[in-house]
């Protein structure tokens, strides 16, 4: 448990939190801010403050709790698609520094847009990029 985290206080239940699923390595949460209706959170019991630090491990038990949450809210709220988002570092939106993977259900006609347009590549920065990346 990391000081200051508000996350593992709901985990220690010193903080409310409106849990839908747990086991062993992760509980799920109903986010207090919802996109959409049915909007939660899922993180690993053990604190990671995001996906740079997160173990292989606990990324693959969220990632599986998360999978099991979607179908939930498929069966159950009738979530006609799912997105799954994760925010790393502040200037990627990340506002809370232990790991969690939003799990949003989507509805037609839900409020939901993308939030940038996407553009054809310019095909000679994009094999400059792949290039960086491979190293
Ligand atoms: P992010 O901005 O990706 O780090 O997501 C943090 C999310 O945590 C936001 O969507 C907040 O609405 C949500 N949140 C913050 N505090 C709480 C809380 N006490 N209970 C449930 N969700 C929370
Ligand atoms: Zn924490």
């Amino acid at each position: 448990m990391a000081d200051d985290c508000i996350f593992c206080k709901i985990i220690a239940g010193d903080l409310p939190g409106e849990i839908v699923d747990q086991d062993e390595h992760t509980i799920s949460f109903m986010d207090i801010n919802p996109w959409t209706r049915g909007h939660a959170l899922v993180i690993p019991r053990q604190h990671s403050a995001n996906l740079y630090e997160i173990t292989p491990e606990d990324l693959h038990h969220t990632a599986v709790a998360a999978k099991r949450l979607a179908l939930t809210m498929r069966d159950k709220l009738g979530a006609e698609g799912i997105n799954l988002l994760n925010a790393c570092e502040a200037t990627a939106w990340q506002t809370v520094f232990h790991f969690h993977i939003h799990v949003i259900p989507r509805y037609t006609d839900d409020p939901m847009t993308l939030p940038v347009r996407p553009m054809p590549a310019d095909m000679e920065e994009l094999v400059k990029v792949a290039e960086q990346l491979r190293g």
